[in-house]
């Protein structure tokens, strides 16, 4: 198919840790890859300065990724359409609520035989219809997109330490060039064809993490987590298959993807950190991202909301106890101490 031109849409704090992958594999990969890439970034002031300015001058997401040296080849760019221009490989990874108006943007504007790849951990629920990201950014641009997830800390990633991700892609050919884009030695990639349960497993953990935050916040010990994980990973999965016939029950148990990406979440994650924040703080959850998250995003309050959302549509709020917990505890006020007479 071609040399590749990468541009990644989104320069966040799994933006950047992908970006410092990429463009080392694409230095070290050059037969298939072209050696430039860009990085689109939402333009914001840092320090009177712009951000893609500073970025730029010093090879480093200072904001987003502080500490962790991207390569010279990563160019940040305001300006989206300019960012894309040229390239024929997308990296979507922005937080969930900025797909749509962004993919808007680029609506008519990506040549046939573009391939892209979503790393975003979301669904988008509207008209009481629910979509995995790779559809969407599908639907909007007119090419095919498969997804990138697992149990992969931004953080962690970045330092080189060991983790395994899953590609969920149809076609196996493209497929293997996105794992050759993405592997390195310390980070190893699975390609499975199941696309809808790697992009579910990201999308709905992050609504169990909250539950495990919140259990870490009562100081309920490992148990009553273990157990919330246990009861999250089957809702998790009852919702895939109810939702998206044709996803693989085996994904949630046998891909990073699924279990080990709940794991790492509920262990490691901003969304536990967040809710554990959350218990005493007499604060709501929007005003606890902004204090403790410096620009980063949680996922899991609005896909809680999302998923009330699609439920209560369907009459289905009662088969789905801890999701519905989630979403009354961010959203109604319900007490977290409440969560066991629940689910
Ligand atoms: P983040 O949480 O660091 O979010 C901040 C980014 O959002 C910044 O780049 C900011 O400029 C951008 N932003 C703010 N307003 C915007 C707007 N209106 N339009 C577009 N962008 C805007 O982002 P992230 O950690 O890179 O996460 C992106 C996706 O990747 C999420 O779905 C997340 O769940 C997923 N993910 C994150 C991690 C992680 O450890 N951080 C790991 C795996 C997957
Ligand atoms: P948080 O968004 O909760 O930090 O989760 C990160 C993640 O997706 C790890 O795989």
């Amino acid at each position: 198919s071609g040399k590749w031109k990468v541009a990644l849409v989104g320069s966040g704090n799994w933006g950047s840790a992908i970006a410092r992958l990429v463009a080392k594999n694409v230095k070290e990969r050059s037969d298939d890859f072209d050696t430039e890439v860009r990085m689109w970034c939402y333009e914001e002031d840092y320090e009177g300065r712009k951000l893609t300015e500073v970025i730029n001058e010093k090879h480093e997401n200072v904001k987003y990724l502080p500490g962790i040296s991207l390569g010279d080849n990563v160019v940040a760019e305001p300006d989206l359409l300019k960012a894309v221009e040229g390239a024929n490989a997308l990296i979507f990874v922005i937080p969930h609520q900025f797909i749509q108006q962004t993919c808007r943007q680029l609506e008519g504007k990506i040549p046939e035989g573009t391939q892209a790849i979503s790393l975003v951990k979301g669904v988008e629920v509207k008209d009481k219809e629910i979509h995995i990201f790779s559809e969407v950014i599908k639907e909007h641009l007119g090419v095919e997109c498969a997804a990138l997830s697992g149990a992969n800390i931004a953080n962690e990633v970045a330092k080189d330490s060991f983790s395994e991700t899953t590609i969920g892609c149809r076609d196996i050919e493209v497929a293997k060039k996105w794992a050759r884009l993405f592997e390195t030695e310390k980070f190893r990639v699975a390609v499975s064809k199941d696309v809808l349960g790697v992009s579910l497993g990201g999308a709905l953990k992050n609504v169990v993490a909250i539950a495990a935050g919140l259990i870490d916040g009562l100081q309920w010990g490992n148990n009553a987590k273990a157990a919330v994980m246990r009861i999250g990973l089957l809702e998790m999965k009852k919702f895939a298959l109810e939702f998206f016939p044709g996803t693989e029950a085996e994904t949630f148990v046998q891909e990073s993807a699924g279990v080990a990406d709940l794991i790492t979440s509920c262990f490691g994650g901003r969304n536990r950190k967040v809710a554990e924040a959350f218990i005493g703080s007499g604060k709501t959850f929007d005003q606890l991202e902004k204090e403790m998250l410096n620009g980063q995003k949680l996922q899991g309050v609005e896909t809680a909301k999302e998923l009330h959302e699609f439920l209560k549509a369907r009459g289905k709020v009662n088969d789905y106890p801890l999701f519905t917990f989630v979403y009354n505890v961010a959203y109604e006020g319900v007490k977290p101490d409440e969560i066991t007479a629940h689910i």
